[in-house]
């Protein structure tokens, strides 16, 4: 069965609904924000199940790294704790200001930093929520495009990911995924 699954060279995104903490990926990506100390939705859920070894690298990187915070658009790395992934990868993505303050493109390079730090790691396989769409008040419309269109290009120049994951909370999400899915994807049948 291949429902909700397509092909980008060598690569395959799936779309699928559910809960991003139980993904056996690689690499999950965390919608976290520039703090790095944890908050609501996903970064709540990711935090609570991964346990707090997450949030002492998290600690470690800002008191290293980003003492002023981790900026939008970029992406640290951590342990995955007790989940099943093995890696958390935080990346910021923009709050929702109307979209002329720069907002596509953060959402761009939230995943674009993302993907990259994946492949300097070695990892191979990655789940990504909707970054934004939530607290950040992104339209998922919008934010999906810019999901879709970003991680494709990437995989059209990088061959070393060998699945990507959409992770939707709700089906509405998912079937907007799906929409924009089968406009610019193939479709595996
Ligand atoms: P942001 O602050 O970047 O908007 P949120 O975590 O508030 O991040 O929301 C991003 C998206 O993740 C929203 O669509 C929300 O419904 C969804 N979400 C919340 N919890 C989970 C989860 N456990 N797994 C996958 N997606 C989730």
């Amino acid at each position: 069965m291949a429902l909700n699954e397509y092909t980008v060279g060598k690569a395959k995104i799936i779309l699928v609904q559910g809960d991003i903490t139980e993904m056996d990926t690689d690499v999950i990506v965390n919608a976290a924000n520039s703090s790095l100390m944890g908050g609501g939705g996903v970064d709540g859920a990711i935090h609570r199940k991964g346990g707090p070894k997450i949030l002492e690298e998290c600690k470690r990187i800002r008191a290293i790294e980003w003492p002023e915070g981790l900026p939008t658009g970029k992406a640290v790395i951590t342990t995955g704790g007790n989940l099943k992934a093995k890696h958390v990868i935080h990346t910021v993505g923009p709050v929702w200001h109307g979209g002329d303050k720069g907002e596509p493109e953060l959402l761009a390079e939230a995943y674009r930093n993302s993907l990259k730090l994946a492949v300097s790691k070695g990892l191979k396989t990655i789940s990504f929520p909707s970054i934004s769409t939530g607290a950040y008040r992104y339209p998922i419309e919008q934010a999906c495009k810019i999901a879709l269109t970003t991680v494709k290009a990437f995989l059209e120049e990088e061959d070393k990911i060998d699945k990507v994951v959409f992770v939707l909370f709700t089906k509405h999400d998912l079937e907007v995924y799906k929409d924009v899915a089968n406009e610019i994807l193939k479709l595996i049948t």
